[in-house]
């Protein structure tokens, strides 16, 4: 299984996973020519991709969902909850009839199979994902709101993870957003800090192999710092990688 971060943050969500024939797009927080670049600068052709699965309707995660269904008619996969709430949000156009699956479902895409799982954060009917293709699991697992239970125990199950690492509470308390935007963040349907990821690793089964740390805060949080903390939590012995708020990261393997 091969797991691309084409970028991760607030301004953007987009995370390509391949095996064998099966290509899917986790999220698509990118504009349609930026997902149709950064895939071609990989070699992958947009029209190849077997479905986009979106965790939640927030537009870091949707805002070129609508141009990947109309312009490239890449299959759109979501909650209910979550086609709702775009509409409602009005930000994506039109995006016609989409495949719907309930939160908890698992999806089936030629030899991979997803397990769906509802999260924590202040979107109706969000979910993270654990990626299996029968021999290893990864973890796509941002916007989660809390650290909760379903969470915690899909985690001891992955060979690989990206998982939010949002913010540094201290760069977020002195930082520009106001109180109520900096309760939300830190509240149990907001995101979770570089402390929090970190424990959730800590208690992260045996198998794990690497971790991706994602979905880092422009304002609140530098790759320094998440690593910094971390490093401070686990130690030396988990490779880490923290997947860039701007840009293609490297390709990790499982
Ligand atoms: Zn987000
Ligand atoms: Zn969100």
């Amino acid at each position: 299984m091969r797991f691309i971060s084409l970028q991760s943050g607030s301004s953007g969500n987009c995370l390509f996973v391949e095996s064998g024939e099966t290509r899917l797009l986790f999220d698509a927080g990118l504009t349609g020519a930026q997902t149709e670049q950064r895939l071609a600068a990989l070699g992958i052709d947009i029209n190849t991709i077997e479905a986009v699965i979106l965790s939640h309707s927030h537009c870091d995660h949707t805002k070129g969902a609508g141009v990947l269904l109309r312009k490239y008619a890449r299959p759109l996969w979501m909650t209910g909850g979550t086609y709702h709430h775009i509409l409602a949000m009005r930000k994506v156009g039109q995006i016609g009839t989409p495949h719907f699956f309930r939160p908890e479902a698992t999806l089936q895409f030629g030899s991979l199979t997803i397990e769906t799982i509802p999260t924590m954060h202040d979107a109706p009917e969000g979910v993270c994902f654990v990626v299996d293709d029968g021999k290893k699991r990864l973890g796509i697992m941002t916007d989660l709101g809390c650290r909760f239970g379903a969470l915690k125990e899909a985690i001891t199950t992955l060979d690989g993870i990206l998982i939010e690492s949002d913010y540094d509470p201290v760069m977020l308390k002195n930082g520009p957003y106001d109180k109520s935007l900096q309760d939300r963040i830190r509240g149990s349907k907001g995101h979770l800090s570089n402390r929090e990821c970190a424990e959730l690793l800590r208690d992260a089964g045996r198998k794990l192999r690497w971790a991706c740390l994602g979905h880092l805060s422009g304002n609140n949080n530098t790759p320094e710092l998440a690593l910094e903390t971390h490093r401070q939590i686990l130690g030396r012995k988990l490779p880490l990688y923290v997947a860039s708020r701007r840009e293609t990261s490297p390709v990790l393997e499982l």
